[in-house]
Parts: structure tokens; C-alpha cells; sequence
């Protein structure tokens, strides 16, 4: 185990100081190099040092370099230093996270990052926590608990009786609501098409006066970041409507949320801890590995609801047991990463994580469009959309680049337009990397 161990860590190793000299999607060479993984399955054991070495050789380079510095697809954080040693950790550590008795350190660490967060996020004070795998299940656990709600303040018991026979709610969403929300409503049978869709203006932003008469019977579920835009519903008019109206406010902040945590950005998200429940990434934007997510319900109890499973074997203890807060049990301490990128940022080094990224974003913005290129969006917070010339020409770019290698970006198309989305996520991007990433894409779109 030792010699493996240490051959693994100078394995990675050598591969994140590889990064930087490598294109960042792997070339088909290395694609086609995944053959040796293949085979049938063994009769007989193989060295675990040997099965290491060709993980690597054939593994390594066929992974995408979103560890690097210049990966700016989708919504992508790294991984922070102390997160990903504190990842390594834990892999020997191999502790459950289900409950307090099968993981004393794993309940602790979430109990601790969650006062954190609550206060970084700016979240009431009380506010309970699930650590699950991403946005997609904190949304379908946010949404599961304001069902709870709604449905039990309708006098019906959700979890026991289920939702056949039960009072009709009704589902108020943006029209720019992200497909891992309509996704959630769907798995909790609340039906994906079954939504009354607000209107949105130029940047995706719910608009309050389209907003219909809300009642105690409704989830309006709003959003702190656009997948594209990075723009945020208004949420103070919003929230004050469906406060009146007793309504359960949900929202969907995977990277948007942690705009709360940085003063340059905070305007951003005004008024967002008003809501009832919210979902966010912590592998997004706070960069820990994958897969980590966070689902928060202001009054725990609503998401303690359809989580806690009772079974004779179960020990469930006082104050905060882990498996009532989740959809899943057993599972991997996702605490550990997110307290360790909290613990070695602190609250400064968020806020600069944030800004950073957010600036980096501007420059492309400025850069870009200096050049000549169109810019789709107002740089809320990170996010770029940039358009080369008509749909067909932008897609030739952002295929041209992506094979160029310098840098990553990915499609969107944004109210009708193709568009190249550049995503600033990572704690490991450079001024001169959004430069160097600049001037690569000025060349291949000059060409
Ligand atoms: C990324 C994203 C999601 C889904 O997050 P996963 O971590 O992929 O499950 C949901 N909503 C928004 C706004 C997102 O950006």
C-alpha cells in the first residue's frame, strides 16, 4: 500500500504539472489510446501498481484538463490545493457520511462548513443543510421539501400518502429555469411541462411584473446565476410578492449563490436569503472536486421531511444527523472538501475567488470585444457570451478553438443566437492566462 500510495500522489502530481503544456482537450491519438483499458476481464488478479500504471498511460491523457488553468467550459471549478489534499485524505480515511456513529468526523466537518456557509452566504441563522452530488439533486432535494410544505400546510401528509389524492400545487418558474430544475420537478412528480413560466428579460432575469397572483399553494422557484448569462432574478420584489402571498420561494443558485459571499458581487443577489430553500455547487465555484453539491432549507425540519428513513439498525442522533438531510445514505464524506476549501480560503479568500473570477470574465468581455466580436451579454458575474459573426461562423470558432488548445470553451445558444460561453471558474486562472487565452482565440477567429 505505501509504495502504491506514493506512486499514485507522484502520478498526479506529474500530471497537474503537466497541464499547462498539454491542449486542453486530449488529441484523438490520445482518445484512441483508451483501447488499452479495454479488453476482456481477467481471470486472475493484476498488480495493483500495474493497474495504476496504465490508468495513467492510457487515463491521463485522455482526460479533459478542467484541473488547469484555461478550462472555461460549462460552469467548471478546479480544485483548490487544500481541497483536493483533503479529497486524498479521505479517500484512506473511506469514511460513510450517513451518519454521526459511522463517521464522527464526517458529521462534525458538515456541521461546522454549514455555520460557515450560512454566514458566508448570508443565509438566516438556523438554517439546515444537505450535502449531496450536485445542483440537480440540492434542487430536487430544495423542491422536496418545499412539497413538504405546501402540501402539509394543504393538510396532506406527501411522504406518507404520496401524491395521488393530494391538492394540486402550482409551480412557478422563469422561462430561463435551468433543465436540472425542470428535471427535479419532474422526479419529485411534480411534472417538468406542468410549470407556469414567467417571462424574462434580455438577460434571462425574471421579470416581477410578469409574475402571476401567487397563493400558499405555490413553489415559485427563481435562480442566483444564469447558466449563460450569469444574471440574477430581482429578488426583492420577487420574494416580497410571494412572501404576501405565502408562498415557498426556491432557488437555484449553483455558482450564482456564491456572489452573496463576495462584497464586489454581492448587489448581484440582494435579497436572496429571504427565500425558503436554496441549491448550490460547492464543485462549481468554491472549486472542490467532484462531486459535491448543497442543498439549504431554512427551517431544517422541512428537509429532514422526505429524507429521514427510520429502520432498527439506524442510530440516529441529536443535533444533526447527516442521512436525514440527503436523499441518499451511505455515501462519501463530501464535508471534508468543502470544509478544508473553506478552512484554507477563509472568508477574504472566497470573496477574492469570487471577484477573481468575475474580473477575469470582464477582461474577456473587454478583450473581445476590442477585437471587433460581439458581446451577447452584460458581464453580471462570470460568464462571457460571445457571438464570431452569424450562428454558423460562431460555431466554426468555438469548434476551431477548442481544437486549437489553448484554452476550452463551449456552445450556447442564448434567446436565438449561437454563442461561444466562456465560464471563469477556476481558482487556478491567471491574468495572463485569460490573455494568452484571449489572443488564441483572436487568432483562430481572424483565420
Ligand atoms: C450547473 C447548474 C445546475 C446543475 O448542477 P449540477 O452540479 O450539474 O447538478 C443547475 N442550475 C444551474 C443554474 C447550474 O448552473
Amino acid at each position: 500500500m505505501h509504495d502504491l500510495l506514493l506512486d499514485a500522489a507522484s502520478r498526479a502530481i506529474r500530471y497537474l504539472e503537466g497541464l499547462d503544456g498539454r491542449p486542453v482537450s486530449p488529441t484523438a491519438a490520445d482518445i484512441a489510446g483508451m483501447s488499452s483499458l479495454a479488453g476482456s476481464l481477467a481471470d486472475d488478479p493484476t498488480d495493483p501498481g500495474e493497474v495504476l500504471a496504465l490508468l495513467d498511460t492510457a487515463g491521463s491523457p485522455a482526460t479533459i484538463a478542467c484541473a488547469g488553468r484555461r478550462y472555461f467550459g460549462f460552469v467548471t471549478g478546479g480544485s483548490l490545493p487544500a481541497a483536493l489534499a483533503a479529497n486524498w485524505l479521505a479517500g484512506a480515511w473511506d469514511q460513510n457520511a450517513a451518519m454521526r456513529v459511522s463517521s464522527p468526523v464526517g458529521a462534525k466537518l458538515e456541521e461546522i462548513a454549514l455555520g460557515w456557509m450560512v454566514d458566508l452566504l448570508g443565509l438566516p441563522a438556523g438554517t439546515g443543510a444537505g450535502f449531496v452530488t450536485g445542483a440537480t439533486m440540492a434542487n430536487f432535494a430544495g423542491l422536496a421539501a418545499a412539497r413538504h410544505r405546501v402540501l402539509a400546510a394543504a393538510g396532506c401528509d406527501v411522504e406518507a400518502d404520496g401524491l395521488i389524492g393530494a391538492p394540486p400545487i402550482r409551480i412557478v418558474v422563469g422561462d430561463e429555469a435551468h433543465a436540472s430544475l425542470l428535471k427535479a420537478l419532474g422526479m419529485l412528480g411534480l411534472g417538468r411541462s406542468r410549470v407556469e413560466r414567467v417571462a424574462v428579460d434580455g438577460q434571462g432575469r425574471m421579470l416581477p411584473d410578469a409574475l402571476p397572483p401567487l397563493d400558499d399553494r405555490t413553489i415559485l422557484c427563481l435562480q442566483a446565476g444564469n447558466v449563460n448569462t450569469g444574471a440574477s432574478d430581482p429578488f426583492l420584489p420577487l420574494i416580497e410578492a410571494a412572501r404576501r402571498a405565502g408562498a415557498w420561494v426556491h432557488v437555484d443558485g449553483a455558482f450564482g449563490l456564491w456572489a452573496a459571499a463576495s462584497p464586489a458581487q454581492a448587489d448581484q443577489v440582494e435579497g436572496v436569503g429571504a427565500a425558503d430553500s436554496w441549491a448550490t455547487d460547492a464543485h462549481k465555484w468554491l472549486n472542490v472536486p467532484y462531486d459535491s453539491g448543497l442543498v439549504f432549507v431554512r427551517n431544517p425540519a422541512d428537509l429532514e421531511a422526505p429524507f429521514s428513513a427510520e429502520a432498527s439498525y439506524l442510530i440516529q442522533e441529536a443535533p444533526r444527523e447527516p442521512m436525514r438531510f440527503t436523499p441518499e445514505s451511505s455515501r462519501r464524506a463530501r464535508g471534508v472538501e468543502v470544509w478544508a476549501a473553506l478552512a484554507s480560503l477563509g472568508r477574504r479568500g472566497v470573496a477574492d475567488l469570487v471577484a477573481g473570477c468575475c474580473r477575469h470574465a470582464r477582461r474577456f468581455a473587454e478583450g473581445l470585444s476590442d477585437a471587433g466580436y460581439e458581446i451577447l451579454n452584460q458581464i453580471a458575474l462570470n460568464q462571457v457570451l460571445v457571438a464570431f459573426g452569424d450562428d454558423a461562423r460562431t460555431d466554426e470558432v468555438v469548434a476551431a478553438v477548442q481544437a486549437e488548445g489553448t484554452c476550452w470553451a463551449g456552445w450556447t445558444t442564448w434567446q436565438g443566437r449561437r454563442a461561444m460561453r466562456i465560464s471563469v471558474s477556476s481558482w487556478a486562472t491567471t491574468d495572463e492566462d485569460v490573455e494568452r487565452s484571449i489572443e488564441a482565440i483572436i487568432g483562430v477567429a481572424g483565420t
